[in-house]
């Protein structure tokens, strides 16, 4: 039986929630977040290998949606490039043990169903294909119709798809028939996984606050609510988790990849990669480099205009020191940096983001360090969660697969770094002495170029806030 379903929806900014009444109705009934976050960057693919494994993106080597490795430029989003850096990893593609192996391990089982791309779906259950638990992804892949690990779901499915559904969004729809028909009845799993990539998609074409965005969020919603409905008409004790792998901004300007790669000095050009990720950047060195020639690197691209925050190692200047992000791992392949595109118009209001890619100009992104980019909505909802209950305290994707190991009742293996939302559950509460304390890392370039970065520290964790980047 279903103990807990998880519910991403791609691109949910918190402030939205009070748009969907579904689940502003779920939130009411349970616990609601006004301070989780997402994994840094606020990236799909980042967000969903740690909520995969627990671990922060420098341990689970998917420090973005395009990333490099070992002389390769690999879309996340696809799994035969997952396939290949799997490969190039030895046959692992996320080195932490994830949540569904974990589970495998203990007799349970982990399913995930994807509406997002179908590398997102496979990033979300790795160890699918070696028959601990199972992914389905609702896009068309090789001769299939859909994509599906392992084999024999596969070919079970192949053998009886369910009809499309009707409307708009109809993959969503889909989704939920072939959760209640099949995956709930017949593959029995004990953690489920929903990923909506739809509003994403939306947000990316027409921006957020409009009204194909609005539209985009009831019919989403009206979706949910079925959802939710029919799988608690199967398994009535299943506990709900709602949450999003980033928020979104709208994007007032583009930066080209080839104004970006102009600034780099002509001698490191040949050695420096940059890869495009909406609303930020991630630069690779190309062959170890001097600590004189990652500086020039450095120096170049904060002094672009469209260069925000920066996280990295080295004595520049105004950097950030590369947290989570960056770990001995990265610097390993050969990371550099995590570079924040600016966010601020002129009159200071943090919801404008640069979007980046070559070409493809998107009307919203995410991707930054903005608090816009970086606050996600997080509902949780079931038995086993007090009700009517709003914290203040802070959480991020890191926490929710150690919640879930305690949901299930399974030890938390140490590889996962989050903590268990204890004060979310029933019976005890967290006691008031555990208040977040608040922390500030300033990093200036000159007086007049100051990066501010946000932190909360509670039972141990480091939460990362946002950063902002002012030039006066
Ligand atoms: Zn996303």
């Amino acid at each position: 039986m279903v103990s807990t379903l998880l519910v991403v929806v791609d691109g949910l900014r918190a402030t939205d929630v009070r748009k969907m009444p579904f689940l502003t109705e779920l939130a009411r009934g349970g616990v609601s977040y006004r301070q989780a976050r997402s994994v840094t960057p606020s990236l799909t693919r980042p967000a969903a290998a740690s909520l995969a494994s627990g671990a922060p993106p420098g341990v689970t080597g998917i420090p973005g949606n395009r990333l490099w490795a070992d002389g390769h430029l690999i879309d996340t989003g696809r799994p035969d490039h997952l396939e290949l850096l799997r490969s190039l990893r030895g046959g692992r593609l996320l080195p932490p043990p994830t949540l569904g192996e974990h589970l495998a391990d203990h007799g349970r089982e982990l399913v995930v169903v994807g509406t997002g791309s179908n590398g997102c779906t496979l990033l979300l259950n790795p160890g699918a294909a070696d028959g601990h638990g199972a992914v389905i992804g609702t896009h068309p892949y090789d001769h299939d119709a859909f994509y599906a690990q392992p084999e024999s779901v596969r070919r079970r499915l192949a053998g009886s798809l369910p009809q499309a559904a009707d409307g708009p969004f109809p993959e969503l729809g889909w989704a939920t028939d072939l959760i209640v028909d099949y995956v709930i009845p017949e593959l029995a799993p004990d953690v489920l996984v929903l990923w909506s990539g739809e509003l994403d998609d939306v947000q990316h074409d027409n921006g957020v606050d409009g009204p194909v965005g609005d539209d985009a969020l009831s019919e989403i919603d009206r979706r949910l609510r079925r959802l939710i409905d029919r799988v608690r008409e199967q398994a009535p004790h299943t506990d709900v988790i709602v949450t999003a792998d980033h928020g979104f901004s709208n994007a007032t300007h583009t930066v080209d990849m080839a104004e970006m790669a102009s600034l780099i000095p002509p001698s490191l050009a040949d050695v420096v990669q940059l890869v495009d990720n909406n609303g930020g950047v991630l630069v690779y060195a190309r062959q170890r480099l001097r600590t004189q020639q990652v500086d020039a690197i450095l120096d170049a691209i904060m002094s672009a205009e469209w260069s925000g925050p920066v996280f990295a190692g080295g004595d520049v200047p105004g950097l950030l020191p590369p947290a989570e992000l960056c770990s001995a791992r990265s610097a390993a392949d050969g990371l550099l940096a995590y570079v924040s595109l600016t966010y601020h118009d002129r009159l200071g209001n943090p919801r404008i983001g640069h979007s980046v890619r070559d070409g493809a100009r998107y009307t919203g992104g995410h991707g930054s360090t903005s608090a816009a980019d970086m606050r996600i909505p997080l509902v949780l909802n079931g038995p086993s969660f007090r009700t009517a209950h709003e914290t203040p305290l802070p959480a991020d994707h890191l926490d929710i697969p150690p919640t879930i190991c305690r949901l299930t009742r399974l030890p938390v293996p140490p590889s996962m770094s989050g903590r268990i939302l204890s004060e979310a559950l029933l019976p005890g509460h967290r006691d008031a002495s555990a208040l977040p304390k608040a922390r500030r890392v300033v990093a200036e370039r000159d007086a007049a170029d100051v990066t501010t970065a946000h932190f909360q520290h509670l039972a141990g964790r480091q939460y990362f806030l946002s950063a902002d980047r002012h030039r006066s």
